[in-house]
């Protein structure tokens, strides 16, 4: 590790997510002097959704955009600052915590909130990842303009899979919604939203391969998973929305992670290492959400003023 900066800060907040952006509001408020790193942009999965008609005070509902920039002005007004990093390297046994960036920058802080949220899980087939950007989709909110009056196909079950096919048969000529199993994950609530013309639900079906046209997604080909009978469908775009991997990868041999590599960290959002807090979608929890994230980075806030004094 290089070390070419003597400021400590009295915490550095990894991901600027709800659960990161909260961290820092509460801190900085405290009057503690904090710093956000963010890997790309702010926001993590929040700034994707299109809608979000469950985080309180919003009662006509509000779009991930202006909720991570609320939040972030937020957490500004009370001195919290903000800069791009992607941390690759921690050392946290000693009282100074030292974190550092892919580029060689180290920070220096006498506490951590680790919040880098979790990111979306792929199908894992063979040419999924050289056709992302050229079809394959991570992100119906960012990408669904490009498919205007295109035949699209959403793949999961879930809140995700589901808005994300309502959002979608807003623009698109024709989406179906693939399912793995006879029954949707999402929520009642998500599930109304699919009553649309446009939609076709096709469950009990897996795809088995990405089908190639002209270097982009031409269609897909899939499979019942009940009768093992196979189908080709034409579709311009595909949306994978299978859930999502915690970004812990980073800490995995320094910090304590479940089997699925989310912090073991209870309800206090302490870690193993003292004066290490994590936060959000990235802790082992039963509940998901953007209030249940914000809630920890509250919590993991707490955390930091206990320590620290
Ligand atoms: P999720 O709830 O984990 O659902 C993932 C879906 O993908 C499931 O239906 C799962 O099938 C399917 N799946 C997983 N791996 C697969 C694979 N390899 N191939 C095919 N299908 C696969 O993920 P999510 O929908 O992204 O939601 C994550 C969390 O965010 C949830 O807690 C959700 O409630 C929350 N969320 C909230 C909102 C909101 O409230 N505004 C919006 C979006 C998401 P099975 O059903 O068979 O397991």
């Amino acid at each position: 590790m290089s070390e070419n900066m003597e400021k400590v800060y009295d915490v550095i907040v990894v991901g600027s997510g709800p659960a990161g952006l909260t961290a820092a509001l509460y801190c900085a408020r405290a009057g503690y002097e904090t710093l956000v790193l963010e890997k790309y942009i702010p926001g993590g999965q929040m700034v994707t959704s299109n809608e979000i008609e469950n985080y309180p005070g919003f009662p006509e509902a509000v779009d991930g955009f202006t909720l991570t920039m609320n939040m972030k002005k937020q957490a500004e007004r009370f001195g919290a600052k903000q800069t791009y990093g992607n941390v690759t390297a921690l050392r946290l046994d000693d009282d100074v915590k030292i974190l550092e960036t892919e580029d060689g920058t180290v920070y220096r802080a006498k506490s951590v909130v680790l919040a880098p949220g979790a990111a979306p899980r792929t199908l894992g087939l063979p040419n999924e990842d050289a056709l992302r950007g050229k079809g394959v989709s991570y992100c119906a909110t960012c990408d669904g303009a490009f498919y205007k009056d295109k035949t699209v196909a959403v793949i999961g079950g879930g809140d995700t899979a589901a808005g994300d096919a309502a959002f979608l048969s807003a623009m698109c000529k024709k989406v179906y919604l693939i399912h793995r199993r006879d029954r949707l994950r999402a929520s009642k609530s998500y599930e109304k939203k699919l009553d649309k013309p446009n939609i076709e639900i096709v469950f009990d079906t897996v795809t088995d391969e990405i089908l190639e046209k002209d270097g982009k997604v031409g269609g897909l080909r899939l499979r019942n998973v009940k009768t093992d009978e196979a189908c080709e469908i034409e579709v311009n775009g595909v949306f994978v929305a299978v859930g999502n991997v915690p970004a812990t990868d980073f800490v995995r041999d320094i910090l304590d992670l479940d089997e699925n590599g989310y912090f073991m960290a209870g309800e206090s959002t302490k870690t193993n290492v003292p004066g290490v807090f994590a936060a959000g979608d990235c802790r082992k929890k039963t509940l998901r959400q953007i209030v249940t994230a914000a809630a920890d980075g509250a919590v993991a806030a707490h955390g930091v003023e206990e320590y620290l004094s």
